[in-house]
C-alpha cells in the first residue's frame, strides 16, 4: 500500500511530501522544502526511512530541505532531478534572487529524463517532463495510485508563474494539456503548493483552462 504524508514547509508554503510503500519500506522525499532534519523526523516517527529524494523542479523552495536530509540519513538518498534544472540547481534554485542562501550540496547523482520509469517497491512512477515553469520541470505520475505529483504545473485553481529564470507561458500551457490533461479525470494531483486537486476538476474548473 502506498501512504502519502505532506507537510507544509519553508519560506513559501511549499507542500513536501513522503512517499511510502508498505510491502517494501521504501520511503521516496518528494520535494523536500525546507528543514530537512525535521522530514527525517518525521519519516522517523512513522518508522520510515528516506531512501531517495525526487525533485520535481530546482526551485530553492523545493529543494531546500535537501542538504539536512543528506546530513541525517545513512547511506545518502539518491538525489533525482531533470537534467536540464542543474543549471538551475547550481545556482541553488533562485534563492539568492528572493533573498535567501542555502548549504552547498552536491549535484543531484539521478538525472531524470522524459518517459523514465523509476519504482518504489512494485509501484512504477513515471516521468513526465512538464517545462515552462522551469526548463527542467517534471512531474511525477504513479498509474495504480492514481496520483501525480506535479509541482509548480498546475494547483488548485491556478498554473505555475512563468515570470521566473527559464519560464515561458506557452511551454507550460503545453505542458499542462499534453502531461496532465491527458491523465485519467480521477488523477489525484498534489501540487507544490496549496491544496490537493483532480484532472476533472482543474480542466472543468481551472480558470485557465476555460479558453
Ligand atoms: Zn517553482
Ligand atoms: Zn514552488
Amino acid at each position: 500500500m502506498l501512504n502519502i504524508q505532506r507537510m507544509v514547509l519553508g519560506p513559501v508554503q511549499t507542500n513536501a511530501y513522503l512517499v511510502h510503500d508498505s510491502a517494501s519500506q521504501t520511503t521516496v522525499a518528494i520535494d523536500p522544502a525546507w528543514d530537512g532534519e525535521q522530514i527525517v523526523k518525521v519519516a522517523r516517527q512513522k518508522g520510515w526511512e528516506i531512501s531517495q529524494i525526487w525533485l520535481t523542479h530546482a526551485h530553492f523552495d523545493h529543494l531546500g530541505g535537501v542538504a539536512g536530509i543528506l546530513k541525517s540519513v545513512s547511506p545518502s538518498p539518491a538525489v533525482a532531478l531533470h537534467a536540464a534544472d542543474f543549471p538551475l540547481w547550481r545556482v541553488q534554485g533562485g534563492a539568492q534572487l528572493f533573498g535567501f542562501q542555502l548549504e552547498a550540496m552536491p549535484e543531484p547523482n539521478l538525472p531524470l529524463q522524459h518517459g523514465q520509469v523509476l519504482k518504489i517497491g512494485e509501484y512504477e512512477v513515471e516521468v513526465r517532463h512538464a517545462p515552462g515553469h522551469t526548463p527542467g520541470h517534471v512531474v511525477f505520475y504513479f498509474p495504480q495510485a492514481e496520483v501525480c505529483f506535479c509541482g509548480d504545473v498546475i494547483f488548485e485553481a491556478g498554473i505555475g508563474r512563468t515570470d521566473l529564470p527559464g519560464g515561458d507561458f506557452e511551454t507550460l500551457m503545453n505542458s499542462i494539456r499534453e502531461q496532465i490533461l491527458t491523465l485519467p479525470d480521477q488523477t489525484r494531483l498534489l501540487s507544490g503548493h496549496g491544496n490537493e486537486t483532480t484532472v476533472a476538476q482543474e480542466r472543468q474548473h481551472n480558470p485557465w483552462l476555460q479558453w
